[in-house]
Protein backbone atom coordinates (compact mmCIF):
# COMPACT_ATOMS: atom_id res chain seq x y z
CA UNK A 1 0.00 0.00 0.00
CA UNK A 2 2.96 2.54 0.81
CA UNK A 3 4.89 1.48 -1.74
CA UNK A 4 2.06 2.07 -4.02
CA UNK A 5 1.23 5.63 -2.96
CA UNK A 6 5.09 5.86 -3.26
CA UNK A 7 5.09 5.13 -6.83
CA UNK A 8 2.43 7.44 -7.85
CA UNK A 9 3.86 10.57 -6.39
CA UNK A 10 7.62 9.77 -7.75
CA UNK A 11 5.16 9.81 -10.97
CA UNK A 12 4.63 12.86 -10.53
CA UNK A 13 7.28 13.96 -9.17
CA UNK A 14 10.62 12.22 -9.52
CA UNK A 15 12.81 14.19 -7.61
CA UNK A 16 12.53 12.89 -3.68
CA UNK A 17 14.11 15.77 -2.91
CA UNK A 18 11.70 18.42 -3.98
CA UNK A 19 8.86 15.68 -3.17
CA UNK A 20 9.34 15.50 0.40
CA UNK A 21 10.15 19.40 0.42
CA UNK A 22 6.44 19.77 -0.59
CA UNK A 23 5.20 17.12 1.54
CA UNK A 24 6.80 18.65 4.36
CA UNK A 25 5.02 21.59 3.83
CA UNK A 26 1.48 19.93 3.27
CA UNK A 27 2.17 18.00 6.38
CA UNK A 28 3.00 21.10 8.70
CA UNK A 29 2.03 23.71 6.74
CA UNK A 30 -1.22 22.74 6.28
CA UNK A 31 -4.20 21.11 8.38
CA UNK A 32 -6.22 18.15 7.58
CA UNK A 33 -4.57 17.75 4.37
CA UNK A 34 -2.50 14.36 3.82
CA UNK A 35 -2.68 11.47 6.41
CA UNK A 36 0.43 11.78 8.16
CA UNK A 37 0.56 8.13 9.02
CA UNK A 38 0.78 7.43 5.38
CA UNK A 39 3.12 10.16 4.05
CA UNK A 40 5.61 8.92 6.76
CA UNK A 41 4.97 5.17 5.75
CA UNK A 42 5.70 6.28 1.96
CA UNK A 43 8.81 9.28 2.93
CA UNK A 44 9.79 8.64 6.45
CA UNK A 45 13.61 7.97 5.49
CA UNK A 46 13.43 10.98 3.09
CA UNK A 47 11.71 13.29 5.48
CA UNK A 48 14.50 12.65 8.43
CA UNK A 49 17.41 13.17 5.78
CA UNK A 50 15.77 16.07 4.82
CA UNK A 51 14.88 16.74 8.34
CA UNK A 52 18.55 16.10 9.32
CA UNK A 53 20.19 18.59 6.35
CA UNK A 54 18.14 21.27 7.22
CA UNK A 55 19.22 21.17 10.68
CA UNK A 56 22.73 21.41 9.45
CA UNK A 57 22.38 24.46 8.18
CA UNK A 58 21.40 25.99 11.71
CA UNK A 59 22.72 26.56 15.07
CA UNK A 60 21.25 27.31 18.37
CA UNK A 61 21.10 30.41 19.95
CA UNK A 62 23.82 30.19 22.78
CA UNK A 63 21.42 32.17 24.64
CA UNK A 64 17.96 31.07 24.37
CA UNK A 65 18.41 28.05 22.57
CA UNK A 66 16.69 29.47 19.23
CA UNK A 67 17.12 27.75 16.05
CA UNK A 68 18.96 30.20 13.99
CA UNK A 69 20.65 30.06 9.91
CA UNK A 70 24.52 30.08 9.68
CA UNK A 71 25.60 32.69 8.68
CA UNK A 72 28.72 33.35 9.72
CA UNK A 73 31.35 31.77 11.71
CA UNK A 74 31.25 34.56 14.56
CA UNK A 75 27.05 33.96 14.78
CA UNK A 76 26.43 32.93 17.94
CA UNK A 77 22.95 34.54 18.88
CA UNK A 78 19.91 34.96 17.53
CA UNK A 79 18.80 38.97 16.64
CA UNK A 80 16.88 39.47 20.02
CA UNK A 81 19.56 37.87 21.88
CA UNK A 82 22.61 39.88 19.99
CA UNK A 83 20.55 43.35 20.50
CA UNK A 84 19.89 42.23 24.41
CA UNK A 85 23.66 41.52 24.74
CA UNK A 86 24.77 44.41 22.73
CA UNK A 87 22.83 46.73 25.27
CA UNK A 88 23.60 45.45 27.76
CA UNK A 89 27.73 45.35 26.93
CA UNK A 90 27.06 49.47 26.01
CA UNK A 91 25.70 49.79 29.83
CA UNK A 92 28.97 47.86 30.74
CA UNK A 93 30.84 50.12 29.24
CA UNK A 94 29.66 53.25 30.52
CA UNK A 95 29.21 51.50 34.35
CA UNK A 96 33.18 51.80 33.61
CA UNK A 97 33.59 54.23 32.04
CA UNK A 98 31.15 57.02 34.23
CA UNK A 99 33.97 58.12 36.26
CA UNK A 100 35.42 59.89 33.49
CA UNK A 101 32.14 62.02 32.48
CA UNK A 102 32.33 63.86 36.06
ZN1 LIG B 1 18.53 33.88 21.38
Amino acid sequence: MFKYIRDELLKIEPRVNVLVDVLVEELYGRRNSVNKETLWGCFGDEILKNIRVNLGKTQQCLDCGERIQKESRNKKFCNDCSVKREKQRQREKWHKNKHKYR
